[in-house]
């Protein structure tokens, strides 16, 4: 009897294994027949052709039209990458993620093989891979291992049109080494019609247009300003949930703390609609949003529901949903700014361009014709919105696409084929920047300090602290607290009906002062010590998510000092060590305290506060030295450690002289019984 149990269970195993792969076989049918219903598809062939012409190809067609998927798959079809790979460069995280996930599904291959992404501290790609989805950050990084991009076939340089700081710095290097690598394909595409202008940049190069479906759109204005447009972008969604036709909705909202409010907020409203209003399906989608959730915008809405998108910009041109009918246009979206003459940098929620407003209105007319809710007036649109968007290498910190320059080897950054020049100014405050790092010598030639920093992929005031730590031995220590510097705010937790008990787990982690990097470095060793156990994170109110990020990054951290013969040693008991390894990298960031509680930057004088959220911020050391700069109600520092002001002349004789440090109310009195709040 048992032998006949047996056989049948082997005929079931059998048939439900093919079952299983005729099934897989039927989705990869209907994926092929979708790939064909794209707007590009009829052009496969005469773009094929002009590939065939021309090294370098300017390529614009509208969102969604097909050009991130599609083009890759083609020239592979089509033999490409026979002899190297084929890279597709996006300015976000998200972006390539999911469009390389898309793609392997299309392509019947497992994420990773074939078809891989690259991204900061996540490669998944194997040598199997022979399309290789990746920031335009991690392109740029490649050319410091292989500066001919010799493994490599075809280079698109996708979403043009963002003229990220990375993609306008690709263009100069991709340029470059089309000169001497004539076998080498370089595909620009965009979404916007200024094809011309990278045409001309690339020696008038060929445009090739994908003529796209567009069907109208309505546009509304308010008839006068919101004041607050995150409750009216809420109360728009909900006025077309109920009175509007089927289709989904698109929200463009600023960042992940926005987007979770507004989610929270329509949660909360919905529920008081009623069972005779349809299921509302709330969606989020931003940078940091976990894997696992991300697929979801991309589902079918169900028949009776609808499907809201709450949405970063990366929902302008980055990804294309399907099924979107109505778009909502608040008109922010946060923006780097920049201040070359302070070398301060800040996100700012930043009014949107002409051009972004209309990218916006498009996304709601694909698939029919569509509504566009702008939530400002049109006298707002015409006369405050600029037409364009300011490319980012004219609004932020050029740092480290120094240090990644002269790392390759390029000097005269003055005369660097850029496509919009940056200020000389910000060029200047680099390069004066990193030669306070002693990354760069009085000559401005990397020294050996700034060829390793140049190896981590992180800002150089992070990558100096991490190569001092070899100095003060405690580089086991500094990594770790890079790499929860790295995952950003998003460590702790904080419910809102159990705030009181979160901020005393908070709290435990800051006994005895030690400032907020050192609390960073007890939050990651403690989970090291409970073998790194999820229930610890829950009780403690961490992100588990949050700390296996950190985990991940501190590996690859670990593996880059090897690489630059920097030994992993620990110093577990001499926190100032630690702090004078945070100092070396961050000393142009230091403070000292004012007499009314606010403190005043050393370097370029400015009133800056401790944030809320830090362990010091009822403490008010006298001294502190602070990781970033953020503006909110005021400006605020975060992540914030105390120091001793002579550290600043002992680690920067050469930034900071005696007289900057001196603080007349501690050489007359013993530390701690200062004036400082007299
Ligand atoms: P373009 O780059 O021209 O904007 P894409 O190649 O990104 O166009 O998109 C083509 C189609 O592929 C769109 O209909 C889009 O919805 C679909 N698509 C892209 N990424 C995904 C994904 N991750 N899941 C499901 N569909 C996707
Ligand atoms: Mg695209």
């Amino acid at each position: 009897k048992a032998s006949v149990m047996d056989g049948d269970k082997f005929d079931y195993d059998e048939m439900a294994d093919s079952l299983e792969k005729s099934r897989a076989k039927s989705a990869l049918e209907a994926l092929q027949e979708e790939r064909k219903k794209l707007p590009i598809y009829p052009y496969r062939d005469e773009l094929l052709q002009a590939v065939r012409d021309h090294q370098v190809l300017v390529i614009v067609g509208e969102t969604g039209s097909g050009k991130t998927t599609q083009i890759p798959q083609y020239l592979h079809e089509a033999g490409y990458t026979k002899h190297g790979m084929i890279a597709c460069t996006q300015p976000r995280r998200v972006a390539a993620m999911s469009v390389a996930a898309r793609v392997s599904q299309e392509m019947g291959v497992k994420l990773g093989h074939e078809v891989g992404y690259s991204i900061r501290f996540e490669d998944c790609t194997s040598e199997k891979t022979i399309l290789k989805y990746m920031t335009d950050g991690m392109l740029l990084r490649e050319f410091l291992g292989e500066p001919d991009l010799a493994s490599y076939s075809v280079v698109m340089v996708d979403e043009a049109h963002e003229r990220t700081l990375s993609t306008d710095i690709l263009f100069g290097l991709v340029k470059d080494i089309t000169r001497f690598r004539p076998d080498l394909k370089l595909l620009i595409s965009s979404a916007t019609l200024d094809a011309e202008k990278f045409s001309d940049y690339f020696d008038s190069a060929p445009i090739f247009k994908i003529p796209g479906r567009r069907y109208p759109v309505e546009i509304n204005f308010t008839k006068a300003p919101e004041a607050d447009y995150l409750d009216a972008a809420i109360v728009t969604s909900l006025q077309i949930h109920v009175t509007q036709p089927p289709g989904d909705i698109l929200v463009f909202l600023t960042g992940q703390e926005e987007i979770e409010t507004a989610e929270e907020i329509l949660k909360h409203r919905t529920r008081g609609l009623g069972t005779k209003i349809a299921e509302l399906i709330i969606c989020p989608i931003y940078a940091n949003l976990p894997t696992e959730l991300q697929a979801k915008i991309f589902e079918p809405t169900p028949e009776g529901a609808r499907k809201v998108v709450l949405a970063t910009n990366i929902a302008e041109t980055s990804l294309t949903i399907d099924g979107i009918k109505y778009v909502i246009d608040p008109g922010f979206c946060k923006m780097k700014s920049y201040n070359p003459r302070t070398g301060m940098e800040s996100l700012l929620v930043t009014p949107i361009s002409k051009a972004s407003a209309m990218q916006r209105a498009g996304r709601s007319g694909r698939t029919g014709p569509g509504k566009c809710f702008r939530l400002y007036t049109a006298y707002n649109f015409h006369n405050d919105l600029d037409d364009n968007t300011v490319p980012e290498i004219q609004r932020t910190n050029l740092a480290n696409v120094v240090l990644t320059l002269k790392s390759l080897g390029i000097h005269d950054l003055l005369h660097f084929d850029f496509m919009d020049p940056p200020p000389a100014e910000a060029l200047l405050k680099a390069l004066e920047l990193l030669f306070a790092l002693s990354a760069l010598n009085k000559l401005g030639e990397l020294t050996k300090v700034g060829r390793r920093m140049a190896e981590f992929p992180l800002d150089p005031m992070l990558s100096k602290m991490i190569v001092a730590s070899e100095k003060f031995k405690c580089s086991d220590e500094i990594i770790s607290i890079a790499a929860m510097l790295s995952v950003g705010n998003s460590i702790f937790y904080r419910p809102k009906d159990k705030q009181v008990h979160a901020d005393n787990a908070r709290l435990n982690f800051h006994t005895g002062n030690v400032g907020d990097h050192i609390a960073l470095l007890k939050v990651y060793n403690s989970w090291k010590e409970t073998n790194y156990s999820t229930q610890w994170c829950y009780e403690s109110y961490i992100q588990v998510r949050s700390m296996k990020r950190a985990r991940d990054v501190r590996d690859q951290l670990a593996g880059l000092l090897e690489r630059v013969e920097i030994e992993l040693t620990s110093n577990d008991n001499d926190l100032d060590a630690i702090k004078k390894s945070i100092t070396s990298g961050f000393f142009p960031h230091s403070a000292r305290l004012q007499k009314n509680g606010s403190y005043r930057t050393v370097k370029h004088p400015q009133t800056v506060h401790i944030h809320p959220s830090s362990g010091l911020a009822q403490v008010l050391p006298r001294w502190v030295v602070y990781h970033e700069l953020v503006l909110t109600t005021k400006e605020y520092m975060r992540q914030v450690t105390e120091l001793k002001p002579d550290w600043l002349v002992e680690i920067a004789p050469h930034y900071y002289q005696l007289k900057d440090v001196e603080d007349s109310s501690s050489k007359k009195m013993p530390r701690g019984e200062g004036r400082a709040k007299d």
